[in-house]
């Protein structure tokens, strides 16, 4: 293995943030950027996303619901480390996307407002975390604002969340107040002072908090700091590099995003305790990043990201080796040798053709209906890298045609919307019209505007009281072959060719399955 490569793959971090919408993950995310050079001005991300919006048609969902649909990639250098940022989809209609998402990261940041503590949505994404061990690094943002007591939002965390929080920064007052925090991980003191946009640059050092120093600067609030970190050495956990790579602890900043406070630090603490880019499965084996076979794989796919060309981006995160530009690779689903000769690397407000890529870059390919989520591409060895399935939809809609005619090019667009795992599509097995299947109702509705924009085709949605789904398979062959005959007024082919159930009610479900006990019933399935 390369000296260069292990260089290259030891200053990669490769992460995504999690938050409930409104926490501030976009003006956390400009912030980010703007450390990183990638933008000059703040304002820009938002900038972006409107115009995207006013661009293109099917997004105007996004616009009026005051949703962000699509997620992102975006890579920016900091210090002497590359940053690849993926960005997720807040809305939890979509979170099989921002599952898929989270796949590819080594490590993610929370992002939780310091008024509401843990929400609905930050609950759901940390359940995602957990079931990968992804470490998670904390950010509580908006302390200018009054907020929960700062004991509060761990507990709340702690509970929720299951996860140990340990403060590596904390915050002096808040609202007000907020006279800056406390840098437990450097022992310095950082002052706050309201619309800074810029880094702050008032930073003391203050090994021991008996300083005096710390009266002049803070008055009366040095002895509410002196109480609270004499409080926190008593209660909280001691910082474990090995818990939080463990994912059983998450290190904690306080700061206002807005501000640009508490941001810098935070970003320093991520780069040097983040992991670097590490080991992925496949059903093969283990593929460590050093290796020096290139291999990668796709968990997403994302269309319209330029309205004008209609294009639709494969976005492949690279596990081992190097990639280079026109290099040759195998893609395993086809058997086929390709040249990845136009790979695109995406920065925070521009793409630029990649020369040469390495272990957690995340580099989009452009996609003519050969790439599907889950695709594995390697320099030769065969591997399917695991752990990106698509989950049962709990939401139905069979598609009528409003002209018969394009039933063509609703077959195709169905089929194409399906591979980017927009929804989930169904052929039933007795029956014509195909039924969609969804995690989230929302993803209806942005079919239906793309199915119209894109493919040109004009359809209408009904109900079917469907609610529930599982992917069926059965060892027993006989077995099976009596179960779909007798069941087939219930069953469908996915868009890949498995099998599926559809039943109107888990009752309904729980009664077949103890009717049919041989066949399995899947709640998630691995693409293939
Ligand atoms: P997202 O939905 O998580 O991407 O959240 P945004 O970044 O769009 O922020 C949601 C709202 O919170 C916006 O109005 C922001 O201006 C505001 N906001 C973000 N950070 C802060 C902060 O540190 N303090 C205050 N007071 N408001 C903030």
């Amino acid at each position: 293995m390369s000296k260069k490569l292990q260089r290259e793959i030891a200053k990669r971090r490769t992460f995504g943030i999690i938050s409930h919408p409104d926490a501030g993950k976009t003006t956390l995310t400009e912030k980010l950027l703007l450390f990183g050079g990638a933008i000059q001005m703040a304002g820009t991300v938002k900038a972006r996303k409107s115009d995207r919006h006013a661009t293109s048609d099917w997004m105007s969902i996004e616009k009026e619901r005051g949703i962000s649909v699509s997620s992102s990639v975006m890579k920016f250098n900091y210090r002497d480390f590359e940053i690849n940022l993926l960005d997720t989809p807040g809305h939890q209609d979509f979170s099989e996307d921002t599952y898929r998402v989270l796949t590819a990261v080594d490590s993610a940041l929370m992002v939780i407002d310091s008024a509401k503590g843990v929400e609905p949505q930050t609950e759901k994404l940390m359940e995602v975390c957990r079931m990968r061990n992804t470490p998670v690094l904390t950010f509580i943002n908006k302390l200018d604002r009054e907020g929960l007591e700062p004991l509060e939002i761990l507990a709340d965390i702690e509970e929720k969340l299951q996860i140990e929080c340990t403060p590596l920064s904390w915050p002096i007052g808040m609202g007000k107040r907020f006279r800056g925090v406390y840098n437990l991980y450097r022992k310095e003191l950082n002052l706050f002072r309201p619309g800074d946009d810029i880094r702050s640059t008032k930073t003391v050092k203050i090994a021991d908090l008996s300083d005096p120093q710390l009266d002049q600067l803070l008055g009366s609030q040095a002895d509410e700091l002196r109480d609270d970190i004499e409080l926190l050495e008593g209660a909280a956990n001691p910082f474990s590099a090995k818990e939080y790579l463990r994912a059983s602890q998450t290190p904690v900043f306080f700061g206002s995003a807005i501000n640009n406070f508490g941001v810098q630090e935070m970003l320093d603490a991520f780069v040097e305790l983040a992991p670097a880019p590490g080991m992925r499965e496949t059903a093969e084996r283990i593929v460590e990043p050093d290796e020096e076979q290139f291999s990668g794989f796709v968990f997403k796919i994302q269309a319209n990201m330029d309205p004008a060309h209609r294009d639709r981006i494969a976005f492949l995160r690279i596990c081992s080796g190097k990639f280079t530009r026109g290099m040759k690779v195998k893609h395993h689903r086809l058997g086929k040798e390709i040249a990845l000769s136009n790979a695109t690397i995406f920065m925070a407000q521009d793409r630029a053709n990649v020369e040469e890529a390495f272990p957690g870059d995340i580099i989009g390919l452009h996609n003519h209906g050969t790439i599907k989520i889950g695709d594995t591409f390697t320099t030769g060895e065969v591997l399917k890298f695991t752990g990106i399935p698509s989950f049962a939809p709990e939401h139905f809609r069979r598609v009528r045609l409003k002209d018969p005619l394009k039933s063509k090019q609703l077959q195709k667009g169905l089929t194409q919307l399906a591979e980017e795992g927009a929804v989930q599509v169904f052929k039933p097995v007795t029956g014509a019209e195909f039924i969609l299947g969804a995690v989230g109702v929302l993803q209806f509705d942005v079919t239906m505007e793309r199915l119209k924009a894109e493919y040109n085709v004009n359809a209408v949605y009904e109900g079917v009281d469907y609610t529930t789904a599982r992917w069926v398979e059965c060892a027993d062959r006989k077995l099976f072959d009596q179960f779909q005959k007798r069941e087939q007024g219930r069953l469908a082919h996915d868009a890949e060719g498995h099998l599926t159930y559809l039943a109107a009610s888990e009752w309904r479900l729980g009664h077949t399955m103890e009717e049919w006990d041989g066949v399995q019933f899947l709640k998630s399935r691995e693409h293939s």
